[in-house]
């Protein structure tokens, strides 16, 4: 998605170790204008899938998925990474280990979100190893639930998750594919 690409040439920046710094406009502060722009991108290619729900993980997650859900007109769902006093009854749970955090997370969605009957739709603003997203995916099967694809806004092809996914069949669409990336160069995947 050319808007997407654009901004983070323009205001994205390249970390050590890999990670990609998109605070002004997806992570921190939130570009709405952009991000409606990016829901409707993944509505529009997911729009014949039958999706009713959405999936994502806690907290970065959260803006793009809730977006998202506008265009399809249903519930978002988002697990989180630690159960908390608010969270009661059975859970389904799936460990990842956390690309930011370095630290093994348990991803914990209640039961009563999520069942036999959902097709869901994974949503989640980056894609690296693809930890979080076999995790949502294993909860997914937990529930008895259909996936209907995964939609990434940034994909990190060079970190391999996304191509794994897709060498087992996920039906997965990323808005943007950086093939490379250093100080002085963003290169996308076409
Ligand atoms: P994975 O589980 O695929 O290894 O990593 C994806 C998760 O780690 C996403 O939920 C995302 O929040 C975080 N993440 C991975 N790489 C980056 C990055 O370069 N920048 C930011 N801001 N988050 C990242």
């Amino acid at each position: 998605m050319d808007r997407l690409k654009h901004a983070i040439q323009e205001k994205g920046k390249v970390l050590s170790g890999g990670v990609l710094k998109v605070g002004s406009f997806l992570n921190n502060q939130i570009d709405i204008k952009l991000l409606s722009e990016m829901g409707k991108d993944i509505y529009e290619r997911f729009k014949d899938c039958g999706v009713n729900k959405i999936l994502t993980v806690e907290a970065s997650g959260i803006a793009i998925a809730v977006i998202t859900a506008q265009f399809f007109n249903c519930n978002a769902v988002f697990a989180k990474k630690s159960k908390t006093v608010n969270v009661d009854g059975e859970t389904y749970s799936a460990k990842c280990f956390s690309f930011t955090h370095k630290n093994e997370n348990n991803l914990i969605v209640p039961k009563e979100y999520l069942g036999k009957g959902d097709n869901v739709l994974i949503i989640d603003d980056f894609l690296a190893h693809g930890e979080a997203v076999n995790a949502l995916i294993n909860i997914v099967g937990q529930a008895g639930a259909t996936l209907s694809g995964v939609a990434i806004a940034i994909e990190k092809g060079f970190q391999g998750g996304g191509d794994a996914l897709r060498k087992k069949g996920v039906n997965l669409y990323s808005l943007a594919v950086i093939d490379s990336m250093d100080e002085n160069k963003v290169v996308f995947r076409d």
